[in-house]
């Protein structure tokens, strides 16, 4: 198979989805983004997806000239199947195997098997995904292997070759900040840090020098580590 020219964006409006999207947008000629609503507590999420497309398309006509149609999907019904704290009001809590309470088993695996099926129609052959193995928080089908294994089958069970591409796989958040200033320079640190929504509490209303967020959850506690440690390195300032 030939190298993808035209590729589909699992985005959320969160910081390293965002990453993600400016690196699709100097990799691939055609770009377009996805996003689910699955009845997410923080609703702050979907009104942030608009924003960042909107700020990238107005500062970084480059990137925009490639970037397509935005796509959401409504999965609602993940709601009927799980209890967890993304989808209902409740404490976020860590199991015996440190996964948080805020896992929806399987999500990943659903959410690139939604996007292939809507790139198939769209003829895009790469699907890119800001999923982590060195910050996953414990969350399986973010594992690299998960998600080779998940490539497999889709290319498989379409019978047409799609590649997963998913470039934080092993960065930590400091250097996901740093590559964000490599790809977009200061302009784009200033767009992650003020238009992007990592907390998992809906919290945006309270900013820091890291973005906005509660400062407290497992997802705002993530993005401010990294944050500080990109900012002691020599290449940050
Ligand atoms: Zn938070």
């Amino acid at each position: 198979m030939s190298k993808p020219t035209r590729a589909l964006v699992l985005f959320s409006g969160g910081q390293d989805s965002t990453t993600c999207l400016a690196y699709a947008l100097t990799q691939y000629d055609h770009v377009e983004t996805i996003g689910f609503n699955y009845g997410q507590r923080h609703e702050v999420e979907m009104a942030c997806r608009i924003e960042v497309l909107n700020a990238l398309r107005a500062q970084f006509p480059a990137w925009a000239a490639r970037l397509g149609e935005d796509h959401c999907l409504d999965l609602n019904l993940l709601g009927q199947i799980s209890d967890t704290a993304l989808t209902r009001q409740k404490q976020i809590e860590f199991d015996a195997k440190q996964i948080p309470s805020t896992f929806v088993p399987a999500r990943n695996l659903l959410f690139f098997t939604f996007a292939a099926a809507l790139a198939y129609r769209r003829q895009l052959t790469c699907l890119v995904g800001g999923m982590c193995e060195t910050d996953y928080s414990g969350y399986p089908d973010c594992r690299d292997n998960t998600l080779k294994s998940l490539q497999v089958t889709l290319s498989l069970g379409m019978d047409s070759p799609i590649v997963i591409d998913t470039p934080l796989m092993w960065l930590d958040k400091a250097a996901t900040w740093g590559w964000a200033q490599h790809l977009g320079g200061q302009a784009f640190i200033e767009l992650i840090r003020l238009k992007t929504h990592t907390c998992y509490l809906g919290d945006h209303e309270t900013l820091h020098d890291w973005g906005y967020g509660c400062g407290t959850c497992p997802a705002c506690e993530l993005r401010k580590q990294g944050y500080v440690t990109y900012m002691k390195l020599p290449q940050s300032v």
